[in-house]
């Protein structure tokens, strides 16, 4: 049965956004129902968000990009991460996924859902291991009661989607065990679901409560975002049996959650060597069915700490060329530390530039226009006009300013190529 029948709250929220949705991402209202319930695209919009903007995940619409803010055991300022979340909305996010890890994450969580329209993501495990870890346990001594409480007080406080790694079984995380990879386990939500079975000797308790959690899930319409606890975080580890063993599993978890009437996303990785990224992207599609697939990048080089927003966003393209629907943006401070103000915005942009040369690549009608209108723009020399058009138009006005009373810029000065027309 497809999964709108099966699913009264995304039926609703659907019946009520659908013109505007169908108007944004240039589609008709039948093409969205269809390719929901295909599970091709998600809806994301969980009612009890104030006010949430229902967002649409899956190609052929537009390509969105993620945010990731949060506050860590070293920075834990919370009105930072409020910064950041009004910084990430102002540069073009379409997502924010609070992943904080310190001070009090209920008031925090509550107040990125005051604060923005756009659908919020969370991953729950972090709120239940860093419980026992702050009362001075092991982070792995949560049981799976808990993560379940967690789980269903998320869904009602409004989040929209939430990462649950299901598909890191005892069997998966033993083929990304001592000696098989460079890097091993990279995803936190992965590695402590790892600690976990090793220590209760259990298999996954999001696996072994996987039909209680479709049922919390789908009485708030929370998109379930399939984790990737096993991606690569080295190239040299892309591709294993490990990551495939993963995105089997995703697969099988995406059917099961169909059948419940729940929408999926799947994680996808990660490090991946460029010539990879193509075959990664279009075999995890397959693998999982063709639900919208949510890259962290992938970095297509593991070399650039200080400037992974430029590796992710070469990935980012060339991934979203070939299929992935959801970019995860990575910022100037990934693998250093926590991202600022400043790194947000660029790690924003650094992905929407990947998805406009993917869009632009594959014809969407939007993104061929945006490449119009800048060229035009600079064939008239209108450097307003280039700022319009531009996927950042603050750094064009700001980079700009010292020249602008000369309609060439500094570059050529009187030399300006685009003038030499005018006799
Ligand atoms: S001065 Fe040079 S770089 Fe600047 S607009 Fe003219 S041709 Fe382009």
């Amino acid at each position: 049965m497809p999964l709108l029948a099966k699913n009264d709250v995304l039926a609703k929220i659907l019946a009520a956004s659908r013109d505007d949705l169908a108007a944004y991402e240039h589609l008709a209202t039948e093409e969205l129902e269809i390719l929901i319930d295909a599970g091709r695209m998600v809806l994301l919009a969980n009612p009890a968000h104030p006010d949430v903007l229902p967002t649409l995940i899956g190609q052929p619409g537009r390509i969105k990009i993620n945010a990731n803010i949060g506050t860590s055991p070293f920075i834990c300022e919370p009105g930072l991460e409020i910064e950041k979340l009004k910084a990430a909305e102002a540069a073009g996010a379409d997502t924010i996924m609070d992943l904080s890890t310190a001070g009090d994450l209920d008031a925090i969580r509550r107040a990125m859902l005051a604060a923005s329209r756009l659908p919020l993501g969370t991953v729950p495990i972090y709120a239940v291991a860093q419980k026992h870890a702050n009362a001075g346990g092991d982070p792995a001594d949560f049981s799976a009661a808990e993560l379940l409480e967690e789980i269903a007080k998320q869904a009602e406080q409004g989040v929209d989607f939430m990462t649950l790694h299901a598909g890191v079984t005892v069997r998966a995380a033993a083929l990304a065990g001592e000696g098989r990879r460079v890097l091993g386990i990279v995803s936190r939500g992965g590695s402590i679901l790892s600690r976990w079975m090793r220590k209760h000797d259990r298999e996954n308790p999001l696996l072994e409560n996987y039909a209680r959690i479709l049922d919390i899930c789908r009485r708030h319409n929370v998109v379930i975002s399939l984790g990737d606890g096993l991606r690569p975080g080295a190239g040299a580890d892309a591709g294993d049996a490990a990551q495939w063993e993963e995105v089997v599993n995703l697969g099988e978890l995406t059917l099961t959650a169909w059948e419940a009437g729940v929408q999926v996303m799947i994680e996808g990785p990660g490090h991946v060597p460029l010539h990879l990224i193509a075959s990664q992207i279009q075999a995890a599609k397959r693998l999982t069915h063709f639900a919208p697939l949510y890259v962290l990048g992938p970095l297509a080089t593991d070399a650039a700490p200080g400037r992974d927003h430029i590796s992710g966003a070469i990935g980012g393209a060339l991934g979203a060329y070939h299929g992935a629907d959801f970019l995860c943006y990575l910022t100037p401070a990934e693998h250093l530390t926590l991202p600022d103000l400043s790194d947000t915005h660029e790690g924003v942009i650094a992905s929407r530039i990947a998805a406009q040369c993917a869009e632009a690549a594959l014809g969407r009608p939007w993104a061929v226009a945006r490449e119009r209108n800048i060229s035009e723009a600079r064939a008239a020399l209108d450097w307003e006009a280039m700022a319009v058009a531009a996927l950042d138009p603050q750094i064009v006005r700001r980079r700009r300013q010292s020249h602008s009373h000369e309609k060439e810029c500094a570059m050529c000065g009187k030399l300006c190529a685009i003038k030499m027309k005018e006799l």
